[in-house]
């Protein structure tokens, strides 16, 4: 081995934004009540999990998969209702969407702006794409400080703004009205994160053909299909088109495409298990507001953002008594002390309640 060859190490060879960043944690959860992760808690029925399985039996794994995926595309626009001239764009989840979309933009001093607290992965793919990263920070209530938006847009000239709706980790949906004015003032593209539709109010997608600059991004990773990795851009064939030179031809997989086509068929069954969600949701944000000392924010997603005095305490508390959720204490100031917990099976909300209220009780 020669004596330059040696001297190589990651400090000295790798890009300084790489080396500065935090690997995205994912902590053990085997065992546990895990409601953590914005997942849907609950199973298939046994007759379509044994469709899937003859489905995966006879899939030509030895193939590489259909690079268009015209089966999955023509599902998925069955179900999104897409307006009429309208394309999608698939990802292996939304997040390589995400890196995609700053890869196009990433000129030099380009711009992704978003809000504050938000969705970590804005920040973390925009450093290491090569771009600016500028988070505005949202109202107290978490609600978009409209005037201060604007007034960044119109300063830093973004070439990207995502704004997830509803927000992830608050919970709550911007006003849309407000977004509007947002789309109108940027210079570049809008791209609205809808990872939580099917818990959600209403959506951008009929928005589409309105507005030159917007973009739709949706995941299947709520609804039941985190597992699958299947994520979408949904907008204008002039944008998507370029976009799809930066996609690796087969992003998503064989059994992905098969699996995630079949389920769409059956789009009813999942969003039923939404529903249940979302009645869960419902009796989650009572129970959590009933007990004292605990603050709840409303919430329009699976989950619900809560406060309470020595959050780190209480996660760690909850973890020893086998409940697992999201500790947001530490990470950004306006989250001092909160915690957020997915909303999962009546079951599981009530052992997460009984060991928080365990927890608080003898943390007095
Ligand atoms: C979970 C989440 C995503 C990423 O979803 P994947 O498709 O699983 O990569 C994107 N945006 C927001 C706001 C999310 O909460």
């Amino acid at each position: 081995m020669s004596s330059v060859s040696s001297a190589v190490t990651p400090e000295n060879l790798l890009r300084p934004e790489v080396l500065a960043l935090h690997a995205y944690h994912v902590p053990p959860a085997a065992g546990m009540v895990k409601l953590d992760a914005m997942e849907n808690p609950y199973l298939l029925p046994q007759a379509l999990r044994d469709d899937i399985a003859r489905l995966v039996a006879d899939a030509e794994i030895n193939r590489y998969p259909d690079a268009g995926a015209h089966q999955l595309k023509a599902a998925i626009g069955r179900v999104t209702n897409l307006p009429a001239g309208m394309d999608i764009l698939l990802g292996n989840g939304s997040d390589e969407i995400i890196q995609l979309l700053a890869l196009a933009v990433a000129k030099p001093g380009a711009v992704l702006l978003s809000v504050e607290p938000s969705f970590v992965m804005y920040r973390m793919i925009a450093r290491f794409a090569g771009m600016k990263y500028v988070g505005v920070p949202l109202a107290e209530d978490f609600s978009l400080d409209l005037k201060t938006m604007l007034e960044a847009v119109k300063r830093e000239q973004p070439a990207l703004v995502f704004l997830a709706y509803p927000n992830n980790p608050t919970g709550n949906q911007f006003d849309a009205e407000a977004i509007k004015q947002i789309i109108q003032v940027a210079p570049g593209l809008v791209v609205v994160d809808e990872a939580y539709y099917a818990f959600a109010r209403d959506s951008f997608i009929p928005l589409l053909g309105q507005y030159p600059n917007l973009l739709v991004m949706r995941t299947f990773s709520k609804l039941g299909m985190a597992g699958l990795r299947l994520g979408f851009l949904a907008g204008a064939p002039a944008w998507l088109g370029q976009l799809e030179k930066l996609r690796l031809p087969y992003n998503v997989g064989v059994l992905p495409q098969l699996v995630a086509a079949k389920l769409l068929e059956h789009h009813d069954v999942l969003l039923a298990q939404a529903e249940r969600i979302k009645q869960e949701r419902t009796v989650l944000l009572a129970a959590l507001a009933s007990i004292g000392g605990v603050h709840v924010y409303p919430s329009d997603a699976n989950f619900i953002l809560f406060r309470v005095a020595r959050a780190t305490q209480i996660f760690e508390g909850l973890k020893q008594r086998g409940v697992l959720i999201k500790n947001l204490d530490g990470g950004h100031p306006a989250l001092a002390d909160c915690l957020r917990v997915t909303v999962g099976t009546p079951d599981e909300s009530r052992k997460f309640v009984a060991a928080l209220q365990d927890t608080i009780n003898q943390l007095a």
